[in-house]
């Protein structure tokens, strides 16, 4: 059987959310298919131990402040979840999980969307499946060669799994740094880099970044010398026990290590390091597969974008994968504006059709 709708949002973690709460206020008919069974999306899956990089209430969606976490300047991701939680409630967003969504086809003036439980046809799709789901590993000479555990960012749960062991973390960002602060204590620690660590000053945190990046579009959409954005910055924000760590003489990096073999580690010079585990600190890739029946994707593997709306679709947007998609759009305080822009476009659309 084929539902109807005006608008299918695709993921309901927090950018899904976001959209959710625009397309009401638009007055649209919409569902929010997550494929999840609980809701938070991302958030539920990170490590224990991990805190935001700003504040609570500089990290809110539209419409309701994140209350703070009693004891917590920066926020742990359980809050998060609470939060994402009671705002789909607070609002009543038609969210169905756990429904995942296999394709999005081309249907006449409809699009076609197929999911693992029945399919949907809507006039409207956003996409707002983030990136966790796609984690990236480089491909590094000897990796399918190592004995040891290898695992990614998204499998890292806590320092408990790796007690006593030598462990190897490869990535310069802040999942590799804040890892690599929670290891310090209880493993054979080696971090590696690509470049050297370039922290934010200790006193700015996610603040700075969100500002960046918004004075960054706001310089290159009126044609003014590109700011450097986020990157201007620095890649680790220095929350306290990264800072800690690093204060303490223990978050001391080396360059990225040529090959693994079978024991461990091995860098252009001969130097080895032995490992018992390799974490892969490496990024993330936008989960775009279900779109792939659209044949959008541009060179880069993006589909172009104007905004949150694919150039060659006004049909489709895409919200919260990266700055692509808006600045900031990949974090919690900067995902509202360009849901609010996705929802108001997608509504003047469907009204110049009526
Ligand atoms: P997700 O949270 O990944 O939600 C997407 C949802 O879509 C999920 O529920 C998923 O299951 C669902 N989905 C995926 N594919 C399908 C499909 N085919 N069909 C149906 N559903 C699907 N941001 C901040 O603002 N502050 C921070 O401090 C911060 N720290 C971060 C730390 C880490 C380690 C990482 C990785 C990110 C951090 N971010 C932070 C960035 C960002 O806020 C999170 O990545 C956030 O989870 C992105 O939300 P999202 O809704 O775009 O994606």
């Amino acid at each position: 059987m084929t539902q109807h709708t005006d608008v299918v949002v695709i993921g309901g973690g927090q950018a899904g959310l976001a959209a959710g709460y625009h397309l009401r206020r638009q007055g649209l008919d919409f569902v929010v298919l997550d494929a999840q069974a609980t809701p938070g999306g991302a958030w539920q899956h990170t490590w224990d131990s991990l805190h935001l990089f700003s504040p609570a209430a500089f990290s809110s969606l539209p419409g309701c402040l994140m209350p703070p976490q009693p004891g917590q300047e920066y926020p742990e991701a359980g809050h998060v979840v609470d939060y994402l939680s009671d705002y789909e409630k607070r609002y009543d967003l038609p969210v169905q999980r756990p429904v995942r969504v296999i394709g999005v086809h081309e249907d006449g003036r409809l699009l076609r969307v197929e999911t693992e439980s029945g399919a949907w046809h809507a006039r409207a799709v956003i996409s707002a499946t983030g990136t966790w789901w796609r984690p990236f590993l480089p491909a590094v000479p000897g990796r399918g060669d190592f004995g040891g555990r290898q695992l990614h960012t998204v499998s890292y749960r806590g320092p408990q799994d790796f007690a006593g062991q030598r462990v190897i973390v490869v990535g310069g960002g802040n999942s590799g740094a804040q890892i690599a602060a929670d290891l310090v204590h209880d493993t054979e620690l080696t971090w590696v880099t690509q470049r050297p660590p370039r922290y934010l000053a200790d006193d700015i945190d996610g603040r700075a970044l969100f500002d960046a990046a918004t004075a960054r579009r706001r310089a290159l959409d009126e044609g003014r010398t590109d700011t450097g954005g986020v990157a201007s910055l620095g890649d680790i924000v220095a929350v306290p026990p990264v800072r800690e760590a690093r204060d303490a003489g223990r978050l001391k990096a080396s360059p990225m290590f040529t090959r693994l073999d079978r024991d461990g580690v091995a860098w252009a010079d001969g130097t080895r390091a032995p490992a018992d585990a390799v974490i892969w600190c490496t990024g993330f890739r936008p989960a775009l597969s279900h779109l792939s029946p659209l044949g959008l994707r541009g060179p880069r593997g993006h589909i172009p974008t104007q905004g949150t709306r694919a150039v060659a679709d006004p049909r489709l947007h895409l919200l919260g994968y990266g700055d692509w998609t808006g600045p900031a759009s990949a974090t919690l305080i900067g995902v509202g504006r360009p849901a609010r822009d996705a929802a108001r476009e997608i509504a003047g659309l469907l009204d110049s059709e009526r």
